[in-house]
């Protein structure tokens, strides 16, 4: 055994939770920072944004093909037109699941995700296992997540950068003929949005 404290993750959680405070109190105390713009900031990304609005992005290109067209010719720009914009979303990418490919997004260098249509990450998704396995192996890592493709599908993975993010469209479920958008939308999950998951299928919705 070591001779080091025990440092189990509750204990750093705390260790992190306790410098973030003292930091933003220093940095209140010296006028840097107006602790309302913290709060807007922590709420807009808690609540507004998230993958709600990468969800009604997928629905509209399910539910109306020239949406899909501009979509695949020019993501930021389709998406912006749905007001969804801002950091981290500056250039976007959608690529789209068929039956002969599924895409699977990771960053192996950090986190690099696209916030305006899908929030934060998920824990996982900053993990180390993801981001080394999702390459070498995306197979099981799909098939960690529950999914498992036929293997005439081919995974093609992307790696996100500081400079392109990407937004997977995956198939529409069979059974959703004549949904609207809003009903469309409830099928779309974060996962499938990052093609470590599928859609809903309408009667589970
Ligand atoms: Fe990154």
């Amino acid at each position: 055994m070591h001779d080091h404290h025990d440092h189990d993750h509750d204990n750093e959680l705390d260790d992190m939770t306790a410098r973030v405070r003292a930091l933003e109190t220093v940095l209140t105390e010296k006028g840097l920072v107006d602790p309302a713009a913290v709060d807007a900031i922590i709420d807009t990304y808690e609540h507004r944004v998230g993958p709600r609005n990468g969800a009604a992005v997928v629905a509209r290109a399910w539910a109306d093909p020239a949406f899909a067209d501009w979509l695949r010719r020019d993501a930021t720009a389709a998406i912006a037109s749905m007001g969804f914009t801002g950091r981290q979303g500056e250039h976007m990418v959608a690529v789209f699941n068929t039956p002969e490919e599924h895409n699977l997004v990771v960053c192996t260098l950090c986190s690099c995700y696209p916030w305006p249509v899908l929030g934060l990450p998920p824990a996982w998704y900053k993990a180390p296992d993801y981001r080394a396995r999702a390459v070498r192996e995306p197979r099981a890592v799909l098939a960690g997540f529950g999914v498992t493709l036929p293997e005439t599908t081919r995974i093609r993975v992307w790696d996100s950068t500081a400079e392109i993010r990407y937004l997977v469209v995956p198939e529409r479920p069979a059974g959703t003929e004549g949904m609207d958008e809003a009903a469309l939308a409830a099928l779309v999950t974060r996962d499938s949005m990052i093609g470590a998951g599928l859609p809903r299928a309408p009667e589970a919705a």
